[in-house]
């Protein structure tokens, strides 16, 4: 067989070649604003001979500090199709952090919205790399800044040719892009995606058995741009010519909504949190999303009460699914078999709560403390993985040797597998509640409070404890019109049925919100630190 090169120039100029009158929806700081893949593909041609102008060469990373907009979307092509590597920085990190992964990085350019701007003028003596900063608006004149040297990108792009070839002859493996993890303990890690990596991952994406999408899809990925390439969406989309639509700065639930509704949106992604605030918000009023074939949810575990809820009383079908920055990073769908669709809705719903099987071109294997695990849904082991999306490293980090050992990536995620396949993830290891030399499922204990009608969010913490090591202790966010007629005993008692004894959590505690992460994922590590007095042994 020919051994032509996986790259990314060719999403690209497909789009560019079959799809140009499909149409990318971009919500800007002045408003919805629409263009086709034709338009797409000349302006990320355009920014391709800006990026060269401006010193950039192959290898070199240039990172974006930018929402999901059509402009994002632009250097999600043209950083790659130039031979550059494009690292998408999550703003919502500490400043700290953002400085050190642009240094790490080695970020020679940075594409910055306007309104991220201050967090780069707080860090611009700390950048030891940067040779400038492109600013992304849709005013004419730039903003004032201290950062310098700083240039306006569509003006750059006025100038920029419309006609620039992309990068040839680069080899399927060169670096295309790169992301960070959230640090939860010291700094936060990277990892490099190839070509290669992205295209597989991307086409992975097009399987019917999985996210299926197509040309006929609209898709609106709620995860933001620098969160593991927006899981992949935005490269499949435009190489199968599908509508995208990118919903800009600062949304919220009656935003995406009100999008969803207004372009017809089929398919959407994004992490539990935000399908609990839309759940609330489609409570709250109405709107017709009977476009959406699919939500994709993934990043924490999707409560089933949520799952159902969204399938059972809107109608919307919801894939759960599993990934990591170090994985693309679909690694497990939830979809079920054929001849699972006869099982009870309950038996259903048991599965579809579950983070799914395995996709096509990625193995697994889950180790415990004496080898290989029994697939039989209740042993517990450490998830490996590998395959031709999976990290083989962390960029330029000490930590790669203990992650990846014989070529496999030891995830840190404490998962079972049943006899059918699907895997379950029972808890980060850290996160694991390790009582009386047993463990406890943080994650089992917070979908079951999830699923009580007066509970908006939940989550369950380890706080340390003499005699046994850890208890875990819930902390709970009400719904408003439930705010003060419910219990800790109400609670506990809705537990009991579910659990042994010795898991109920010994304290639930009423708080009016739950910290978290920059991608919207409970933080657990600050709940930790808030409560720690309260139990102080
Ligand atoms: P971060 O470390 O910034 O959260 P990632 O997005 O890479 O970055 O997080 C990957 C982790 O998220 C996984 O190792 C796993 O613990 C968790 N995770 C991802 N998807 C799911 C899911 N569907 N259910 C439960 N946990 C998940």
């Amino acid at each position: 067989m020919m051994n032509t090169p996986l790259l990314l120039t060719q999403m690209i100029e497909r789009a560019e070649r079959y799809f140009p009158k499909k149409e990318v929806i971009s919500r800007t700081e002045s408003g919805i604003h629409r263009m086709t893949y034709a338009q797409t593909a000349e302006r990320t041609r355009r920014l391709v001979s800006v990026l060269r102008k401006l010193g950039v060469n192959k290898g070199d990373k240039v990172g974006t500090l930018a929402w999901n907009h059509h402009r994002h979307l632009e250097t999600y092509f043209a950083v790659p199709c130039s031979g550059a590597v494009l690292h998408t920085i999550n703003f919502r990190l500490s400043p700290q952090h953002v400085s050190y992964i642009i240094n790490h990085a080695e970020d020679k350019l940075l594409f910055v919205d306007a309104d991220i701007l201050p967090l780069l003028e707080g860090i611009k003596e700390q950048l030891n790399h940067v040779k400038g900063f492109v600013i992304m608006t849709d005013q004419n004149e730039l903003p004032e800044t201290t950062l310098s040297p700083v240039y306006h990108y569509e003006k750059l792009l006025s100038e920029g040719n419309p006609k620039e070839p992309f990068i040839q002859d680069l080899d399927e493996n060169s670096p295309a892009g790169m992301c960070y993890t959230s640090a939860t303990t010291g700094n936060p890690k990277a990892v490099i995606y190839s070509h290669r990596g992205i295209l597989l991952h991307a086409m992975a994406l097009g399987l019917v058995d999985n996210t299926g999408i197509s040309e006929r899809d609209t898709a609106l990925p709620v995860v933001p741009m620098f969160h593991v390439n927006a899981w992949g969406i935005p490269f499949a989309c435009v190489w199968f010519g599908a509508k995208l639509v990118l919903p800009g700065p600062a949304f919220s639930p009656k935003l995406i909504a009100e999008l969803f509704e207004a372009e017809k949106v089929t398919i959407s992604a994004g992490v539990p949190t935000v399908w609990m605030g839309l759940l609330k918000e489609l409570e709250e009023h109405t709107y017709d999303t009977s476009s959406l074939r699919m939500i994709l949810c993934g990043g924490s575990a999707a409560p089933k009460s949520m799952i159902k809820e969204f399938e059972t009383k809107y109608h919307i079908p919801f894939l759960h699914a599993y990934g990591m920055t170090e994985t693309s990073p679909l690694v497990f769908s939830g979809v079920l078999k054929s001849y699972q669709e006869e099982l009870s809705e309950e038996e259903r719903y048991d599965i579809k709560s579950k983070q799914g099987m395995v996709v096509p071109c990625i193995e697994i294997k889950v180790v415990g403390l004496d080898g290989e695990i029994q697939a039989d849904g209740k042993e517990m082991g450490e998830l490996l993985i590998r395959g031709p999306w999976i990290a083989d490293e962390y960029y330029q980090d000490e930590r790669t040797e203990a992650a990846f050992v014989n070529g496999w990536l030891h995830t840190g995620d404490v998962v079972t597998i049943d006899e059918e396949g699907y895997v379950k993830i029972v808890d980060r290891t850290k996160d694991l509640i390790k009582s009386g030399g047993e463990w406890i499922s943080s994650v089992d204990l917070e979908n079951a409070l999830m699923a009580h009608a007066g509970v908006f969010e939940a989550a369950v913490i380890a706080v340390p404890n003499e005699k046994w090591q850890e208890r875990p202790v819930a902390c709970v966010v009400l719904k408003d019109a439930y705010k003060d007629n419910v219990t800790k005993e109400e609670l506990l008692e809705f537990l009991a049925p579910q659990f042994a004894k010795w898991w109920l959590p010994d304290d639930i505690l009423f708080l009016s919100e739950i910290p978290k992460t920059g991608v919207g994922k409970f933080l657990k590590m600050a709940l930790r630190e808030q409560v720690k007095d309260l139990y102080a042994n």
